[in-house]
Formats: C-alpha cells, sequence, structure tokens
C-alpha cells in the first residue's frame, strides 16, 4: 500500500490529515494502527497516514504486513525502505528513528502538496523526528504506547537527573505524585542502572525531546490510573499536556496465525481453566529459568498455554525437562508467533503469566483475565508493580530479587492465580477493569472525550 494523495477528490483533499510515525517492533506498531483506525473513524473523521519502515525478518513480521493490510481504505500506510538491520532494542529503535529523518521529511513534504496536513504524531522512541515537525511547521504529538505511570517516570527523569548524582539502583523508594505505588530504583530499565552509559544518555535524551512536544496522547484510561491521569491532564509549565486515549488494543486477531493449532486446543479446554504463558514479541527466559518454569508449571497441575522463545531463534522445547510434553498433556507448548489477543479473549483462558509488556497488559484487562507479572526489561517492572502492589489485577511470584524464580514458588503463584483464594479479588478487578475500559472509548467515554478535545486543539 502506498499514499493515494494525487488521486484524491478536492473534498478529500481538504479533510485534515494527520501523520503518524511508527517505531519498528510489533509493542509499537499494533498500538499506532489501532490510533489509526480510532483517528479514522466516522466521529473523528481524520485522513490518516501511518509512516513505518518496511518489514524486516523478525518472526512477527509476517503479522505486521497482514495487519497493516487489515486497516480500513481511508489509512494510508507508507512503507520507508529499510536501512539498518534493527534488533528492536531500546538504542537500536531510537537510532533507527535517526535514519528515517530524510525519507520521513521528502514523504511529509509530498503529502502536504496535495493535502491539508495538520499534525505529525510520532511514537516516543522516535521523537528525534521533531526537528522534521518544527522545519514543515506542524504541530508535533508524541504517542506513548504504555502506562501513564512509566510515562510520569520519563517525563520526572531530567529533573532526577538534575537534582541528585546517586546512581538510581541505590535509591530505594521512588515516588511522584499521582502514583498509586511506589518503585525501587532496580525497577527501571537497563539503562537507568549506570548513569555513566550510552544508553542512560539517550534514554534522558528521549525524555528532553518528550518534553518539547506539543502533547502526549498515552494509551492508558483515567479509570486505570485515575491519579495520574488527572495530574498530567493539567497543563503545566513543566510538561506537555497528557490525554488518555486508550485501551487501544488489537482489534483484528489474525486467524491465520492459528498454525499451532492453540485455537482449537483451548476449544476442549474447560471456561477459566488455561494458563497463558507468553513473553511478548522479544522477551526471551534464560535455559534455567525455563527450565524452571517448566518444572513450576507441572507441578502446578493446571492446564497452561506456553509460547517458548528462546534467544537466537534456538528450540525452546530442547531445553524442557525430559518427558515434559508427554506427561502433561493438559498443557501446550508452542514455538511460534500466536494470536493473542484471540487467545486471551477465549473462554477458556483464565490467567496470563505475562512480562508485562504494555500491549499485552491492555489486552489482558481488555478480556477480563487477570495476571501473574513476570517482567523482563524496559519499564515492564514499573508496569509490574503497579498491577500488583497499586491496582491488584495481578500476583507476582514470592521470590524476585533478579535471580531464578525457583519451581516451587511458580507452582504456589499459578495455583493461587487459577484457583486460589487470592486470584478472586484480581479476576474481579479485571472484569471491572474490562467494563470500564470498554467505555472509556465510547461516545461519551473519557478516552474518546480526550481525543475530541485534541483534535480541537489542532
Ligand atoms: N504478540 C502476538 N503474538 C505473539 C507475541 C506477541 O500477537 O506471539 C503481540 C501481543 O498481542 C502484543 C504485542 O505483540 O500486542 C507485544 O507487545 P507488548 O507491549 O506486550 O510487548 P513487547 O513485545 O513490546 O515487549
Ligand atoms: N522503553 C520502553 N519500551 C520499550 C523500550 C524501552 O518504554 O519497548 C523505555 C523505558 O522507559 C525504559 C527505557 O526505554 O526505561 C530504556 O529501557 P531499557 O534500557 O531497559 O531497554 P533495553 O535496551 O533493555 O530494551
Amino acid at each position: 500500500m502506498t499514499s493515494s494523495a494525487e488521486t484524491q477528490p478536492a473534498h478529500e483533499a481538504m479533510r485534515p490529515h494527520v501523520v503518524l510515525f511508527a517505531s519498528p517492533g510489533m509493542g509499537h506498531l499494533i498500538p499506532m494502527t489501532e490510533l489509526a483506525r480510532m483517528l479514522a473513524s466516522p466521529l473523528l473523521n481524520l485522513a490518516v497516514t501511518i509512516i513505518t519502515k518496511a518489514p524486516t525478518l523478525s518472526s512477527s513480521e509476517n503479522d505486521k504486513e497482514s495487519f497493516c493490510s487489515s486497516l480500513p481504505s481511508s489509512v494510508n500506510v507508507v512503507f520507508l525502505p529499510k536501512t539498518d538491520p534493527c534488533d528492536n532494542s531500546f538504542t537500536e529503535v531510537f537510532l533507527s528513528a535517526s535514519s528515517s529523518l530524510p525519507a520521513l521529511r521528502e514523504t511529509i513534504r509530498s503529502l502536504k502538496s496535495s493535502t491539508k496536513v495538520v499534525a505529525l504524531i510520532v511514537d516516543f522512541l522516535s521523537v528525534d523526528t521533531i526537528d522534521v515537525a518544527r522545519e514543515l511547521d506542524l504541530p508535533f504529538f508524541v504517542f506513548g504506547p504504555l502506562s501513564l505511570m512509566a510515562l510520569s517516570f520519563l517525563l520526572n527523569s531530567p529533573v532526577i537527573d538534575r537534582e541528585t548524582t546517586m546512581e538510581f539502583c541505590d535509591m530505594p523508594v521512588i515516588k511522584f505524585p499521582g502514583w498509586c505505588t511506589e518503585i525501587h530504583g532496580i525497577d527501571l530499565g537497563a539503562a537507568y542502572q549506570d548513569r555513566k552509559s550510552e544508553s542512560y544518555r539517550m534514554a534522558l535524551h528521549m525524555a528532553n525531546q518528550i518534553l518539547k512536544a506539543d502533547g502526549i496522547l498515552c494509551n492508558s484510561f483515567y479509570e486505570l490510573e485515575p491519579g495520574l491521569a488527572s495530574i498530567l491532564k493539567d497543563k503545566e509549565p513543566n510538561h506537555p499536556l497528557v490525554y488518555t486515549i486508550g485501551p487501544l488494543v488489537r482489534s483484528i486477531p489474525n486467524q491465520q496465525l492459528d498454525s499451532s493449532g492453540c485455537i482449537d486446543w483451548l476449544n476442549h479446554r474447560p471456561n477459566d481453566s488455561v494458563l497463558f504463558v507468553s513473553f511478548g514479541s522479544e522477551g526471551t527466559l534464560s535455559s534455567e529459568q525455563i527450565t524452571e518454569l517448566a518444572w513450576g508449571l507441572e507441578l502446578s497441575q493446571q492446564h497452561f498455554l506456553w509460547v517458548v522463545r528462546c534467544p537466537n531463534g534456538s528450540s525452546g522445547t530442547k531445553l524442557l525437562p525430559e518427558g515434559f510434553i508427554e506427561r502433561n498433556k493438559g498443557g501446550l507448548v508452542v514455538q511460534s508467533w500466536v494470536s493473542q489477543t484471540e487467545i486471551l479473549g477465549h473462554k477458556s483462558t483464565g490467567g496470563f503469566l505475562t512480562h508485562c509488556g504494555w500491549n499485552s497488559v491492555l489486552e489482558s484487562i481488555m478480556n477480563g483475565v487477570p495476571m501473574i507479572a513476570w517482567p523482563l526489561f524496559a519499564e515492564q517492572s514499573i508496569n509490574a508493580k503497579m498491577l500488583v502492589n497499586g491496582i491488584g489485577v495481578a500476583l507476582r511470584p514470592g521470590v524476585q530479587d533478579g535471580s531464578i524464580v525457583p519451581r516451587d514458588a511458580i507452582a504456589t503463584v499459578v495455583r493461587e492465580l487459577m484457583q486460589g483464594k487470592g486470584s478472586r479479588d484480581a479476576r474481579k478487578t479485571a472484569l471491572e477493569l474490562k467494563a470500564a475500559g470498554g467505555k472509556a472509548l465510547s461516545e461519551d467515554g473519557s478516552s474518546f472525550k480526550n481525543l475530541s478535545e485534541w483534535k480541537k486543539s489542532i
């Protein structure tokens, strides 16, 4: 698909046109395309172009093409040529935006020559594109596919940097106004664990660029993070106005993806009986931890559907204890990319052991599924603390000191979530949040109102 601006009728050329720039990685592309769908819906009626990089070779990328082609015809997708290979780590993704600047500038110039481009919205890891927006005289907005709490940390990080020289890992308590719980410095991503590192410099630069934006659209919703939503919605001199516009979660599942037969397998399991275990598009565990998780699932005696992903694409099933598959007929182990939203929406799925990537969290909530939090990198530990200690929609294995989580702790928390008393509150909260999330996106809901307000501002 490419832009069809030249062939548009005159009234179409006058419709306000918003350009979105997505960072590589499914965790960034999926919510951005959902944002495009919402902006192009009849109620908001904006023309939308998504600009992103041509598919790379990761396992998810077949999904990327088919996902983009599922968009309504009023949303154009422009694939920029792929430049350097990008491994989707924070630093690589961040740098890849800079290498796209010339192509981005040319694409927007060409769109501007025939349509009424009114704003550029970019993923928060691609904020160096602000230079293009300023050059082309376009309002510049940042899209944050992350929790308000993680966003709030980012917005505050330059202040911490200025006011203290202490390493983050030595800060026992970090808490800002509106946070539903406190965190420890070690809950921050790898970039924050060494203030002399290049990735810390980049994270700080990213935060400073975000602070220059004309506004921030965050994929959370008022009812999920009310304290912070109220605080960040007030225009303050020290940060741009933050609009909560979520929960934007994948609305079109990719049925062709069920090559491993997950849905058919789930169809034959009792309601709410299966724990879905997956660590997102990138997350992998050490071989020792995979073995321990396998034993934990076996000891829990619960049904499970486990997506095993190994570093460098090596075979995960080789790391499972001998005879594991044969002994655990109530479990299914797959190694492929799965249709996660369909699995979470299936009536047999009763729990989700997740790495707490923000899309996975929202997808779980929007299907009323309580979680076990198992954060791995980036802002996931912030999300985990919020879900477990602040909101109460997730449980967490008892042992969490950064070392291997042992099988007994895993079995205990799995049993607790699937059968125990502790899960009742988490399940109830998940269902309440599901209802609140659906309402937030409806015509008189908080997120839809925020997006309409944002539209008026451009
Ligand atoms: N996803 C999927 N199938 C998979 C793995 C991931 O559809 O096998 C989707 C998942 O539903 C979510 C996104 O990929 O929408 C992952 O985003 P998230 O923020 O949870 O984690 P990340 O992959 O960015 O760490
Ligand atoms: N970050 C994020 N989502 C991502 C990657 C990074 O929110 O998918 C942000 C987050 O604020 C995090 C910072 O980038 O604290 C740096 O993350 P980290 O150094 O852990 O990234 P890694 O290189 O380990 O992926």
